[in-house]
């Protein structure tokens, strides 16, 4: 966003880094809330509360808008950036790793999730009726990913069937945009370039939508803390140390000690000064997509082929997310285990095996739809609740409070996740140049 040159409270907002910003919505929604809850009661305050509210189902709402675009132009360009001939055998490896880490990330988040068990005492929420787990057997969802009518689908909002069509859609373009016949690839040119800018113009958007986080963020925490009383607190905080201790545990275990120390045969020490400039740019951008630069800088710094990286950065950078994977599978746990202790009748068990196993493929199609910006990961997150039969959308009214509980301490967990999502790249095509024998050597010295 360009500079807002004004001393007034507004130019103050715009100007103020969004991290700030959303803390403070953060501490101030707490502290309104908390309030407001120990000195209003009953009908009270449940009619100051229908004031706030609207501005943070706003800001669930915009989420929700903006959730197919975002796959749509994420992905098209991003499989249609890749070109075939590039691909060959490298790319295949690297694709395959990119997709089997992200499985593992999910698992490790979900195991977290079931370790430390994070929930929290919705006290004062709507309980659920009926039977709310109505989603359809695995085997219907994954024939259902292949779409009937793509129209139908993106009027249904049934996004794996937009996935997998757009990653059709946008492998094609990359093949024709190497046609030998010039009128075919000048118009599969055209066609990229055309969905190029609505992918711009898309995180444009959901750049002013994360301008508008504080204020959600305000209005959501307040009246969760409003109606739970400040019992929440514990329960935040414990996703917070759920979701760090996953990713620690997984950078040092997984990425460390067996891709680079063990399947590389290379010095973990060199490695995080190699990468060191991409982890932290990361951390504090959270976007993927921003730190770009400094990984593809560090990616040279570390000796990676060029031609394996200019190709593999920028598709890591849309596909391979294991931070986010990893929060994907503990914020289901979170939130699965906060409707479990709400509504026990209707909700018997945490998960169930089969839920398990949609949550570990749909997240790990999930990561591969996020586009690499801040509050990327919660707006797919919504995707993967609803594969479960969780819709976030309000039908099940705890559901939705313990998303906006999650969306309300986002801008931390994300920080972690993005520093993952980064130096994944790294660290996998570290490891397989180096079994390769292309990983300049020299580097490491
Ligand atoms: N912010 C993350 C990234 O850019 C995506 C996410 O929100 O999970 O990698």
């Amino acid at each position: 966003m360009e500079k807002v040159e004004s001393k007034s409270l507004f130019g103050w907002y715009f100007n103020t880094n969004l991290l700030i910003r959303i803390l403070i919505g953060l501490i101030a929604g707490s502290v309104v809330g908390i309030i407001l809850g120990s000195v209003l009661e009953g009908a009270e305050l449940a009619r100051v509360l229908a004031w706030i509210q609207p501005f943070g189902t706003a800001f669930i709402r915009l989420l929700f808008m903006i959730m197919v675009p975002v796959i749509f132009s994420t992905l098209i360009v991003g499989a249609a950036s890749v070109s075939p001939k590039q691909l060959g055998k490298v790319g295949v490896r690297v694709m395959l790793i990119y997709v089997f880490s992200s499985f593992l990330a999910v698992g490790t988040g979900l195991a977290a999730g079931f370790l430390f068990r994070p929930s929290v005492e919705l006290v004062g929420i709507e309980a659920a009726v009926g039977d709310a787990r109505v989603a359809p057997p695995l085997a219907d969802q994954l024939l259902a990913i292949i779409p009937n009518n793509i129209a139908a689908s993106i009027v249904g909002g049934h996004l794996l069937s937009i996935i997998f069509f757009t990653l059709c859609f946008g492998t094609a373009i990359a093949m024709l945009r190497e046609s030998g016949n010039e009128r075919t690839k000048n118009a599969a040119e055209t066609v990229f370039n055309f969905f190029d800018g609505c992918a711009e113009i898309i995180i444009k958007m959901v750049k002013g939508i994360m301008h508008y986080a504080p204020i959600g963020v305000f209005a959501l925490i307040a009246v969760v803390f409003a109606t739970a009383g400040p019992a929440v607190v514990g329960g935040l905080a414990m996703v917070v140390v759920t979701c760090f201790a996953a990713y620690i545990f997984y950078v040092v275990v997984w990425y460390l000690l067996i891709c680079v120390r063990t399947i590389g045969g290379l010095s973990i020490g060199r490695f995080l000064m190699g990468a060191k400039e991409a982890m932290v740019t990361g951390f504090v951008t959270r976007s993927s997509a921003a730190t770009l630069p400094v990984t593809m800088e560090c990616a040279a710094k570390l000796g990676l082929p060029k031609n394996v990286y200019s190709f593999a950065v920028p598709l890591g950078a849309t596909i391979n997310m294991d931070g986010t994977a990893i929060y994907q599978g503990a914020a289901v746990v979170f939130i699965a285990l906060t409707v479990h202790l709400h509504d026990p009748v209707i909700f018997p068990y945490i998960l169930t095996g089969e839920q398990i196993l949609t949550v570990l493929l749909m997240a790990t199609l999930a990561t591969i739809g996020t586009a690499g910006v801040p509050g990327g990961g919660m707006i797919m997150l919504l995707m993967v609740l609803y594969s479960i039969g969780l819709p976030a959308d309000g039908t099940i009214p705890v559901v939705a409070a313990a998303y906006a509980m999650i969306v309300g301490i986002d801008a931390l967990l994300d920080m972690g996740r993005t520093s993952i999502n980064v130096v994944g790249d790294l660290v996998y095509l570290s490891a397989l140049t180096r079994r390769m024998g292309t990983l300049d050597m020299q580097k490491w010295a």
